[in-house]
C-alpha cells in the first residue's frame, strides 16, 4: 500500500502575526523571520523556504492562528477567501427571493383615563405599546420594578421576560433577539449598565436595535441606590470600545418615561442602533400622571433580520471585519449614520426668550430648576430653563438660540460636572466662544440639587445683573 504523502505547510501571509512560534518549532530551519510589511495587515509575516522540509507538521501545530500555516493542498492552492466572513458564513446558495421589509402596523388604542404610575412602570408600558415582547435583565435597584412589571405582563402577551445570570448575559440575549429583527430592551442601573457595555459595543458594531433604560444611581463603584446623573459621560462617550455612539434620551417626568421609551424603539429601528434612556433613581421611583397614547404598534420584520426562515437565510449579522480596509469602511459608514442621527435633537426652552439667567438641567434636577425659574421670576429676575432632552446628540442650535441675551448660565446637576462637560463640548464644537462663564449647582452621592441652593447661587450674584 502506497504511503500517503504528508502535506508541507503553506502560509497565508494576511493571517500571520509574526509571532515566531513556527520558527522555534521547525528543526530544519525552514522558517525565518520576515522582512516585508504586509500591506493588508501592517504586520510582518514569516518567510518559508521548504527545501529541507520533511513535512513533520510541527510548525502547523505551533501556529496559534487558525489560518496562518495550513497544510498545502495538492496542485495549486485554492484562492483563500477567509478575509470576508460574508463569503464564509453569510451568503448561502438559495432560490428564495430577496427578503423585503414587513412594515409595522399601527393599531388604535382605546382612550383611557390617565394612569398614576412610577417612572419605571411608565417605561415598561411604553415598551409594550411599542411592540416589545422580549425583555432581559438582571435586577438592580432602582430599576428593578420595570423588569418586575415585564415579568408579570409578557408571559400573558406571548412574550418573554428572562432574568439573566448577569448583565453580560442579558445584553447578549438582547443581541440575539435584535438580530432576529425583534424589539428588545432591558432595565438596568449604573453599575449594571457598565457591565453591559461590551455587548452594547457589539450591538452598535453589528447595527442592531435595542433600548437600554438606565435608571442612574450614585457612583462610582457600587455607590448607593439613590439618584445621581452618574452615567451621562458613559452614555454619551463611553459605550464600549471603538467608534460607538447611540442616541441618549433624558426624560424628566413619568409621562416622558413612557413617551421617550416609545420613541426610543422607533429610533433604534430607524437607525439600526441601540438607544439609551437615561433616567435617574428619583424619576424611576417617582409617581406621576401618565396619559397613554391613542395608538400602539405591531412590529413588522425588517429585511435585514436573521429571522430563522428560508427567506432570511442569506442575511448575516456580524461586527467582525477582519481586514483593516473593511473595518475602516464600516467605521466611515457608522460615522455617516451618527451624523444623520443629529436631526433627532430634542430640547425644551422654558421662559428663555427674555432671560438674563439661563439654568441648564435635565432629568429630575430640571424639575427643581423649573421651580427655581418660577420663584426667580416671582422675585423679578428674568430667569429661564434650557432642558436638553437628547444628551447625544446635544441640541446645540436650540441652546444657542436660548443663550441670546443671557448674562449668566448656571448648570444644575446631580453629578460632578458631567452635564456641564456636555454643554462645554457642544459649544466648543459649534464654534461658540463668546458665552458667559459657566456657573454650577452640583450635588453628588445620591443628593439632588435643591431649589434653595439654585436660588442662592443666582441671588448671591444678583448685583452682577444690575
Ligand atoms: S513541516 Fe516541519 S520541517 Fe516543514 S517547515 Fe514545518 S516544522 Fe519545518
Ligand atoms: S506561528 Fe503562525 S502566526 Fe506565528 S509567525 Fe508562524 S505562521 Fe505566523
Amino acid at each position: 500500500m502506497a504511503l500517503k504523502e504528508r502535506p508541507k505547510p503553506f502560509l497565508l501571509p494576511e493571517y500571520c502575526k509574526g509571532c515566531g512560534r513556527c520558527i522555534d518549532a521547525c528543526a530544519k530551519g525552514c522558517i525565518t523571520a520576515g522582512h516585508q510589511i504586509n500591506p493588508l495587515t501592517g504586520l510582518v509575516p514569516v518567510e518559508l523556504d521548504l527545501t529541507s522540509c520533511n513535512a513533520c507538521g510541527l510548525c502547523m501545530d505551533a501556529c496559534p492562528e487558525p489560518y496562518g500555516l495550513r497544510p498545502a493542498h495538492e496542485g495549486p492552492i485554492p484562492k483563500f477567501e477567509l478575509e470576508d466572513p460574508a463569503k464564509l458564513y453569510g451568503v448561502k446558495p438559495s432560490d428564495a427571493p430577496e427578503p423585503q421589509d414587513v412594515p409595522s402596523v399601527v393599531l388604535p388604542l382605546p382612550r383611557t383615563e390617565p394612569l398614576v404610575i412610577k417612572g419605571t412602570y411608565a417605561s415598561a408600558i411604553g415598551a409594550i405599546l411599542a411592540g416589545c415582547r422580549h425583555v432581559y435583565g438582571y435586577p438592580i435597584t432602582p430599576s428593578t420594578e420595570g423588569a418586575e412589571l415585564m415579568a408579570k405582563f409578557l408571559p400573558k402577551l406571548d412574550g418573554t421576560f428572562l432574568q439573566a445570570v448577569s448583565e453580560v448575559a442579558a445584553v447578549n440575549m438582547m443581541y440575539g433577539t435584535a438580530g432576529a429583527g425583534l424589539p428588545t430592551m432591558t432595565f438596568t442601573s449604573s453599575p449594571g449598565f457598565s457591565l453591559m457595555l461590551e455587548g452594547v459595543s457589539y450591538m452598535i458594531g453589528s447595527e442592531l436595535p435595542g433600548v437600554f433604560v438606565d435608571v442612574m444611581r450614585g457612583g462610582p463603584g457600587l455607590g448607593n441606590i439613590a439618584p445621581e446623573q452618574s452615567d451621562i459621560k458613559l452614555a454619551c462617550h463611553g459605550l464600549g470600545h471603538g467608534n460607538t455612539q447611540a442616541l441618549v434620551l433624558a426624560p424628566s417626568t413619568p409621562q416622558e418615561m413612557l413617551d421617550l421609551t416609545i420613541l426610543a424603539f422607533e429610533l433604534s429601528f430607524k437607525y439600526r442602533n441601540p438607544v439609551v434612556i437615561l433616567s435617574d433613581g428619583y424619576l424611576g421611583q417617582m409617581t406621576g400622571k401618565v396619559q397613554l397614547p391613542e395608538t400602539m404598534l405591531k412590529p413588522g420584520v425588517p429585511k435585514w433580520a436573521v429571522y430563522g426562515d428560508a427567506l432570511h437565510r442569506k442575511n448575516l449579522i456580524s461586527s467582525i471585519f477582519l481586514t483593516e480596509t473593511d473595518l475602516e469602511a464600516h467605521n466611515v459608514h457608522l460615522n455617516a449614520k451618527y451624523e444623520a442621527m443629529k436631526v433627532e435633537v430634542r430640547s425644551e426652552s422654558f421662559r428663555c426668550e427674555d432671560a438674563d439667567v439661563i439654568l441648564i438641567a435635565c432629568n429630575t434636577p430640571a424639575r427643581t430648576a423649573k421651580g427655581a425659574v418660577q420663584e426667580l421670576r416671582h422675585q423679578g429676575i428674568k430667569a429661564g430653563l434650557f432642558r436638553p432632552i437628547t444628551l447625544w446628540p446635544f441640541p446645540i442650535e436650540a441652546l444657542k438660540a436660548a443663550l441670546q441675551g443671557a448674562e449668566r448660565l448656571v448648570v444644575v446637576e446631580a453629578s460632578a460636572g458631567q452635564l456641564e462637560n456636555e454643554v462645554r463640548l457642544a459649544l466648543s464644537k459649534a464654534g461658540v466662544r463668546d458665552y458667559p462663564e459657566l456657573e454650577s449647582v452640583r450635588r453628588m452621592g445620591g443628593i439632588l440639587p435643591q431649589q434653595d441652593e439654585i436660588l442662592a447661587q443666582v441671588l448671591g450674584k444678583k448685583e452682577v445683573l444690575a
